[in-house]
């Protein structure tokens, strides 16, 4: 997957390219991420990218030219059906795990990360797929949640994580074999490892059994569990057997 992130800091993406998932992401070659300083894209001596909102107020706006020529400039490279061409926005559909699924289908990202009072509205009707917000709160940029974007996509790669296997158990993951309508999973059930006893806290027995069954029958009964007190709203999406039922009973009496 590629991702074109447009933004006026480039250099802020520095430190998460040279750690972890998304520097061994694109040393596999599974993913490629390129910056676009939007400065770049100004035909004017002092790079303007903004101006003072129409009909006043505060703060200033991104213009739309210097956003219209980076888009189009990168769209003309090459042309993929999949590219979808994204603003971080607090106004977006919130990013979920469902969410960022969806968008490993897509060849290539654009990304545009905003600033100040946001981008001129011309700019998301008529040249951005989609508008996506990381929560309900405002920040000062679209670099943190373009981060976020890529994150959340680029794990879920097939071949990017070593173990397939741990994301499958991460919480809202679907679970393998589950019709298409499903698309968010259960919290993720609570971890431990050594030491068995700390402080006066003891690990759970059954984790120490080696009972294959009976410890993936705790951690599916702790995943209902956690996910019915902290986030009911998922149960009504998961798949659950009759045993699972019987347990969220169980809990609710
Ligand atoms: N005036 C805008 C509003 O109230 O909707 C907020 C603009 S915000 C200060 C500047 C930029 O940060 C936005 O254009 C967007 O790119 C980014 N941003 C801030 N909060 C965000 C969020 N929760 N999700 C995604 N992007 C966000």
């Amino acid at each position: 997957m590629t991702f074109d992130v447009i933004t006026i800091f480039p250099g802020f993406f520095g430190s998460i390219l040279e750690h972890g998932l998304l520097k061994r992401a694109m040393a596999s070659g599974h993913a490629a991420i390129r910056l676009h300083d939007l400065r770049d894209y100004t035909e004017d001596r002092h790079r303007t990218v903004d101006d003072r909102p129409f009909g006043g107020g505060p703060g200033m706006v991104f213009k739309p030219e210097p956003i219209f020529r980076a888009v189009e400039t990168l769209r003309s490279e090459k042309h993929e059906k999949s590219l979808r061409v994204i603003l971080l926005s607090p106004q977006g559909r919130l990013l979920t795990q469902a969410g960022a699924e969806e968008l490993t289908r897509a060849e290539r990202l654009i990304l545009i990360c905003g600033r100040y009072e946001g981008v001129d509205q011309r700019v998301v009707e008529n040249l951005v797929t989609d508008e996506i917000s990381i929560g309900d709160y405002v920040l000062s940029g679209g670099e943190l949640p373009a981060a976020v974007v890529m994150e959340a996509t680029v794990r879920l790669i097939p071949g990017v994580l070593g173990n397939e296997e741990s994301r499958e158990q991460d919480s809202f993951a679907v679970p393998a074999g589950a019709p298409p309508e499903v698309r968010q999973g259960l919290l993720d059930c609570p971890q431990y490892t050594r030491p068995a006893q700390f402080r006066d806290w003891n690990v759970p027995e059954v984790l120490l059994s080696g009972n294959h069954e009976q410890i993936r029958q705790w951690r599916r009964r702790q995943a209902l569990e956690e996910t019915w007190r902290r986030r009911p709203d998922l149960l009504a999406h998961v798949p659950l057997s009759e045993e699972d039922r019987r347990w969220l009973e169980a809990l609710r009496a």
